[in-house]
């Protein structure tokens, strides 16, 4: 199966926003569109990621949404099961809760929380263990990038993935490009350096596994309606890690149909 030929995803990454009221809205505004013009789920798998206090509204606001729309939870805790761990939230819990999916090593975990690898990797554990999906997030910092070292940063983090992930489990797991210095940033990676990325990245996984040949590979960095496309038409770049864009009900539909075009 060539890249192209996988089910592309587009994943809003809504990070420390909204206020509840905004969030009731832009789903709101998000089912409209999809009630005016439904993207199968084998167009393109739509999903938000809420903060935790958002999940389950959301999810419930989506239950009569004209296509399934996955609700994705941002982090899980480090620790499993329940217990006296004041603040967290455990993958056991999510999956009790229906949730299903969960973002591990966004950037922003990794900088500003001192997620390493040890927490990630015991969170990717969690999250297989209580049969939850991740979306494995990767990327080098603009220095990394600048020294030449994009490349071995990307794939010893897809290493780190690898010690952990038993061969059952990788059909549980998306991965997603997110250079460091694109988040947030207003610069995208071009499409041909992401998709170069992509290709790197996808070379590694069918190294580690036969379903690195259709695992969806999500690029992540300044992703807005204006440039899905040209991302969108590279063969390894199968979705988008939504942050900003995500925050627009508009926007993040484009994202959406500009993937399900292109790749139909
Ligand atoms: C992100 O946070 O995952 C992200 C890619 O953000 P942005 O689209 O705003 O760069």
């Amino acid at each position: 199966m060539s890249g192209s030929a996988i089910t592309p995803w587009v994943v809003g990454n809504w990070k420390m926003n909204p206020m509840q009221s905004d969030s009731q809205q832009l789903i709101q505004s998000l089912k409209q569109y999809l009630q005016a013009a439904p993207i199968s789920a084998q167009q393109c798998r739509i999903a938000v990621a809420p903060t935790a206090i958002a999940l389950l509204p959301v999810q419930q606001q989506l239950k009569d949404a004209a296509v399934d729309v996955l609700t994705v939870a941002q982090d899980l805790s480090r620790v499993a099961g329940t217990g006296a761990y004041t603040g967290e939230v455990s993958a056991e819990l999510l999956k009790d809760s229906g949730i299903e999916h969960v973002l591990i090593g966004h950037s922003e975990r990794r900088e500003l929380f001192g997620d390493n690898v040890q927490i990630i990797t015991e969170k990717v554990k969690n999250a297989l263990k209580a049969d939850l999906s991740i979306i494995y997030c990767v990327g080098e910092s603009l220095e990394q990038r600048e020294s030449g070292q994009a490349e071995q940063v990307v794939l010893q983090q897809i290493c780190d993935l690898a010690n952990v992930v038993s061969n059952a489990q990788w059909t549980k797991v998306i991965v997603a490009y997110e250079p460091i210095w694109a988040i947030g940033t207003g610069k995208t990676a071009s499409p041909a350096d992401a998709q170069a990325m992509h290709a790197n990245i996808r070379s590694g996984l069918k190294q580690l596994t036969p379903h690195g040949e259709t695992m969806a590979i999500l690029y992540g960095g300044s992703v807005k309606a204006e440039n899905a496309e040209a991302l969108a038409a590279c063969p390894d770049i199968n979705g988008a890690l939504v942050g900003g864009a995500a925050l627009n009900a508009e926007s993040f539909y484009q994202i959406a149909q500009a993937f399900a075009q292109v790749k139909k």
